[in-house]
């Protein structure tokens, strides 16, 4: 017999939109709670009560079928006890005989903001080195890095509300309708409330999102620098520009425009293999819209000039005074759950806790000050493309792999196997028991998936969330902070006794407040005090929360000053760079990669419930049918796929015909992996190259070849 439900209120596991999730308990004969059903929670600032099919479908993923739920040696159940001392004397011996820059950390952004704080502040703070890195390189360091170059700082300036309250929405690399469905409900809601706001799609293929556009511009992949170089350009000549708004709040913008003024629309229509019509009509009506919204995602950001592209967009919206208004900015939306989590506590390998920079001493002293450390990390530590292949050059002896499958998601899929088989010590922390990472561990650790661990999020609007466990962990499974705790305690640092998330929550906080001084926008001083009580209760806020701002932010620079040293907003001058993965006579077809509408990542969650395969059952290689004919190849016809690094892998895929398609261009889906695929993992396609500012790699632009079966 049931007992009656019960209602937790807690975060959507998947993408960066944030959603807020109703977890619907019951109780079953045994007495175990369980995940009964899900409702998006009602008066969630992210999607007020909306969920997309992945979010709807989060009781069929989360069971108990493939859980990791005891740590194991070399495939063995051990105890906690062991497996952590196993690990934490690899590290240590490693560190001892090759110094700290022997180890590393690569960790996820499906880690809670509490996780991935400590996990920097072990690494950077008491290992001395800056080796941790996340697969949020993967998804927005880009974004980041052009941030930074602009406003001095990773501020995202807008908010969802934008999205209903804009007139021109440009979306840029984003095929929204399937990756952030939410966000698209509420822009076809803005669209059916407004019959005025136009939605513009500047993607290479024609998506579910491009279909709906009043206006889609089907660029060469790679080309969007030329294209907003070109959208300056005619800012300048149109009476576009808000030269009071330059004047007072900018530095640079006359070098800038020098760099752009050769972009005239023939040009740009030459090079992005456009319409100059649609160019002309682009840039008319960005020019004369009261306001414009520029919604960008992967297909910016995975590039190897991705910093460049974003610049590329910022220099428009400061040129034209669209920022910090209603309606109005560059709004650089995440991929994960809490990517932008994260960010916040130093992620990446290039950066610190709460937007210290970690090339400032000032800054490392501060925090290992702070921290009381012994060990404070002295450079930035190598990002996620340069860790594994100096791994595989037997650089990295020891490495802590949490909650990510790179096997799967890294390009050069051949570089990481190689990179992971010569380690000596592999850790996995993970939920699942199998992936085609975990075949690599010496060390497994069961973490608790979502469902099972308490902390915070923050989503793409830099609104901080709680995520809150509503079931007991299963098995042995451990929350990650407490397996990091552990960790950094048997490697014999102190600094490591929290007795609950909210604890590591508000030193961090605290930490905002004292290295931004109110200085830069990322301060949430004013979640410092909460007590355990109230971190519990916390309703949804955008940062930044102090006292300037009790009630949290919803849209930055509105008062025209920035985190740079001047205050001032930099534009940044750009020259257009080509992919690096170029085409060649061996190597003919650009080949694009992303997502599909009910997959995530690796498919470890979402795979295993059969309504969300019924979608898309297989991968699959999409193909414009006039190139399909020329090369004689049908619907569902089995093609191998080979690029200079792929060596002997076997990348098989059906081809699918898709008028959607360019010419010479061909998509395939991420997400498949050996469990659901032998031949699916297109990650070896892809080079480990990458933006050399952002060092995100390119994975939407590689060169193949395509030879029939
Ligand atoms: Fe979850 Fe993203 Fe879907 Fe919202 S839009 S329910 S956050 S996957």
């Amino acid at each position: 017999m049931q007992a009656a439900a019960r209602l937790c209120a807690t975060t959507c596991p998947y993408c960066g939109v944030g959603c807020g999730v109703d977890a619907q308990l019951s109780t079953d004969a045994q007495g175990q709670k369980y995940l009964d059903g899900v409702h998006g929670t009602q008066n969630h600032p992210a999607n007020y009560g909306r969920l997309c099919i992945k979010g709807s479908k989060l009781p069929e993923t989360n069971g108990l079928q493939g859980r990791l739920l005891s740590p194991t040696i070399y495939g063995q159940p051990t105890s906690w006890q062991q497996a952590i001392d196993t690990a934490a004397q690899g590290f240590t011996q490693a560190i001892q005989k090759y110094g700290p820059d022997s180890v590393a950390i690569y960790v996820s952004g499906q880690l809670l903001t509490e996780d991935y704080y400590l996990a920097n502040k072990l690494m950077k703070g008491y290992i001395g080195s800056a080796n941790i890195d996340t697969n949020s390189r993967l998804c927005m360091s880009s974004a980041v890095a052009g941030y930074k170059r602009a406003f001095g700082a990773d501020a995202m300036p807008c908010c969802y509300d934008d999205l209903e309250q804009t007139e021109l929405l440009v979306l840029v690399g984003s095929n929204a309708a399937w990756t952030h469905p939410v966000l698209y409900q509420r822009m076809e809601r803005a669209r059916a409330i407004n019959p005025a706001l136009k939605l513009v799609v500047i993607d290479p293929r024609k998506t579910a999102t491009a279909e709906q556009a009043d206006l889609f511009l089907p660029i060469k992949a790679g080309t969007d620098v030329a294209l907003f170089n070109g959208l300056l350009a005619y800012l300048a000549e149109h009476q576009g520009l808000d030269q009071a708004f330059i004047r007072q709040h900018t530095q640079g913008f006359a070098a800038t425009l020098d760099c752009a003024r050769d972009w005239t629309v023939a040009k740009v229509a030459q090079l992005c293999e456009l319409d100059s019509r649609d160019i002309r009509l682009f840039y008319r009506w960005f020019c004369n819209s009261p306001s414009a919204l520029s919604f960008f995602s992967m297909g910016v950001n995975q590039s190897s000039s991705g910093t460049d592209k974003v610049n590329a967009i910022i220099n428009c919206h400061l040129a034209s005074g669209k920022i910090g208004k209603p309606g109005s900015g560059p709004f650089s939306v995440t991929g994960q759950p809490n990517a932008m989590g994260g960010r916040e506590v130093g992620g990446l390998a290039t950066m610190l806790a709460a937007h210290l920079d970690i090339q400032s001493e000032r800054d490392r002293q501060l925090l290992q000050q702070y921290w009381q450390s012994p060990a404070m990390v002295k450079a930035p530590g190598l990002p996620a493309l340069q860790l594994f292949s100096q791994m595989a050059k037997g650089k990295i002896k020891a490495l802590w792999i949490m909650g990510t499958n790179p096997m799967v998601s890294l390009p050069d899929r051949q570089l990481v196997a190689q990179a992971l088989g010569q380690c000596e010590l592999v850790v996995v922390s993970d939920a699942v028991a199998n992936n085609d990472t975990l075949a690599f561990a010496h060390i497994a650790l069961p973490a608790c998936p979502w469902s099972e661990k308490d902390g915070t999020v923050t989503n793409s609007e830099r609104r901080i969330s709680r995520q809150r466990g509503f079931l007991v962990p299963a098995g042995q499974a451990k929350p990650d902070w407490q397996i990091l705790c552990e960790f950094a305690r048997a490697m014999g640092f102190s600094g490591f006794d929290y007795a609950h998330p909210s604890d590591i929550f508000a030193e961090y906080a605290r930490l905002t407040g004292l290295a931004n001084q109110g200085q830069r926008a990322l301060d949430i001083s004013g979640l410092a005090g909460l007590t355990q009580r109230q971190y519990e209760q916390l309703s949804p806020i955008q940062w930044p929360v102090n006292s300037h701002n009790p009630q949290g932010c919803k849209r930055l620079f509105s008062d025209g000053h920035f985190y740079t040293q001047s205050g001032r907003a930099n534009f940044v001058p750009l020259t257009y760079q080509p992919p690096k993965q170029l085409t060649s006579e061996a190597f003919p077809w650009v080949l694009n990669s992303g997502r599909v509408r009910d997959q995530w990542h690796s498919m470890t969650r979402t795979g295993t419930a059969p309504e969300l395969l019924q979608h898309q059952d297989r991968p699959w290689l999409a193909m414009h049918p006039e190139d399909a004919a020329v090369m004689g190849l049908q619907e569902g016809q089995l093609v191998k796929l080979r690029s200079k690094c792929s060596g002997e892998a076997q990348v098989m895929l059906q081809i699918k015909l898709e008028s959607s398609q360019r010419r010479g261009e061909l998509f395939a889906p991420m997400h498949w992996n050996q469990q659901f695929c032998s031949h699916g993992a297109i990650g070896a396609l892809f080079a480990a190259v990458g933006d050399p500012l952002s060092f995100q790699p390119e994975l939407k632009h590689a060169a193949v070849a395509v030879l029939p079966q």
